[in-house]
């Protein structure tokens, strides 16, 4: 089995680390109701994406 040579240093483990942190979520208001939103994604509270209704909310 291949084994590192040497112990990895808390500088370069750290470095490596340096890309781990995760981001908030980008939320946006929707253009039709004004409701936080993913960018890209169908408004889930209007049905609206891109100014036009894709889902009634007729059920
Ligand atoms: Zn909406």
């Amino acid at each position: 089995m291949a084994v590192p040579k040497r112990k990895t240093s808390p500088s370069k483990r750290n470095m490596r680390r340096s890309h781990d942190a995760l981001k908030a979520n980008p939320y946006q208001e929707c253009a039709n109701c004004g409701e936080l939103k993913l960018p890209h994604n169908l408004c889930q509270s209007c049905g609206h994406y891109n100014g036009r209704a894709v889902v009634s909310d007729e059920s």
